[in-house]
């Protein structure tokens, strides 16, 4: 995804409008329909600012049910580009870790894509689940306990827990008992 700068790079103050729907693919992240990001581009002097919405809607695979499925990431992108013959881009150079994006004089655009990447990565939740209370997989059977049930259940009871249960049960059984003042 490229954004022209011819208009934004007339002057310092100049400004411009941001909005591109545009599909992009990744090797590390399968993305869904098209990448949307609206906002600002703007002149300050030294470099040019990027304040804008990114909207992408990606292909993830639960962490409990391995089912696949969308999910809408948003990411703020506050991103700025400085001139590849300054100072700061020079000194930026020399520093592996740094992230300063440069452009040079002759560039009519800049592009997004690795910016869009590295957003949309870091937009990922860390637990990846289709649904907050995803059942998962049998850990038996392997079933997707989310769309079918099984019988595995009762055979791992913890048999610290078995005594929970039985107490458990009685205590429901009793409670079902009418009331002999009634
Ligand atoms: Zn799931
Ligand atoms: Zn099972």
């Amino acid at each position: 995804m490229r954004i022209f700068i011819d208009e934004v790079r007339s002057g310092p103050g100049a400004r411009m409008q941001v909005s591109c729907n545009e599909a992009v693919q990744f090797d590390d992240l399968t993305l869904v329909g098209e990448v949307r990001v609206t906002g600002t581009l703007s002149n300050a002097a030294s470099r040019l600012l990027l304040r804008a919405q990114m909207h992408a809607r990606a292909l993830l695979t639960c962490s409990r049910c391995a089912d696949e499925f969308e999910a809408d990431l948003e990411a703020d992108l506050e991103e700025e580009f400085l001139p590849e013959e300054s100072a700061e881009a020079q000194e930026g150079k020399d520093f592996p870790w740094s992230d300063v994006t440069t452009y040079a004089p002759e560039d009519r655009w800049i592009d997004l894509t690795e910016i869009i990447r590295q957003n949309a990565l870091a937009s990922v939740p860390i637990q990846v689940l289709c649904k907050p209370a995803c059942k998962g997989l049998c850990s038996q059977c392997g079933v997707n306990l989310n769309a079918t049930s099984c019988s595995c259940e009762t055979h791992d009871i913890d048999p610290r827990l078995s005594s929970l249960r039985e107490l458990q049960a009685k205590l429901q059984a009793s409670a079902a008992k009418p009331d002999p003042k009634n």
